[in-house]
């Protein structure tokens, strides 16, 4: 089962990925992980990509769906996958349709998280916050609060203070938004998911929507 992961940022795919992993018995792959595995590890193309990254440029859509695809290659990942993060226009969903079609696979879904209201992600991200010291993630702290872990100061990431996320909201429904209808086009099944409520009555409603209960 291939799975691709699809929403807006803040409406809980990276909280529901490992989740969804566990209870459909499927790894995940996230594509900042394998992205920055490649570079760790100087495989050629991490290679390619550090050298984009140390120029302060983005690494192009080929190198990293280049990653993605040698990753998905591995004994690890031959019986499916939780793709996340790795869709984000519509050139990059075509690259990664042609990946999965060089290994002879294609998508069974593309599972989108649904939440309407950009505001309710403005509070949700705006709730985030993160530990200076050991980089433990909290939610529904204030920036300045004590790590329960290290002591360690609270902040929030310049990405998740409300005017960035509403840029963040901005740029995905002029380039992200259309991958949807894309998908739709070119006939994979979409999974729409009301992904507003508990983390648990999401993760039920996700299962039953790709019909694995
Ligand atoms: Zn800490």
């Amino acid at each position: 089962m291939n799975i691709v992961l699809f929403g807006k940022p803040g409406a809980g795919k990276g909280t529901q990925a490992p989740r969804l992993a566990e209870r459909l018995g499927v790894p995940l792959l996230a594509t900042g992980d394998v992205l920055r595995a490649a570079v760790r590890d100087g495989t050629p193309l991490g290679r390619e990509a550090k050298a984009y990254m140390h120029r302060g440029d983005l690494v192009p859509d080929s190198v990293i769906l280049g990653i993605v695809r040698e990753k998905l290659a591995e004994p690890g990942y031959r019986n499916g996958v939780i793709l996340d993060g790795v869709v984000r226009t519509v050139p990059q969903a075509e690259g990664m349709r042609d990946a999965l079609a060089t290994l002879g696979r294609k998508l069974d879904a593309v599972l989108s998280f649904d939440v309407k209201d950009d505001e309710e992600i403005v509070r949700r991200l705006a709730g985030r916050t993160i530990c200076t010291n050991c980089q433990t993630p909290y939610t529904g702290l204030e920036p300045g609060a004590a790590c329960a872990k290290c002591g360690g100061a609270l902040m929030r990431r310049k990405d998740d203070e409300p005017d960035a996320v509403r840029n963040r909201l901005k740029v995905f429904a002029e380039q992200t938004a259309p991958v949807l209808d894309w998908y739709r086009r070119d006939g994979a099944k979409v999974v729409v998911v009301d992904a507003v409520g508990g983390v648990d009555e999401i993760t039920a409603r996700i299962v039953k929507a790709l019909g694995k209960q």
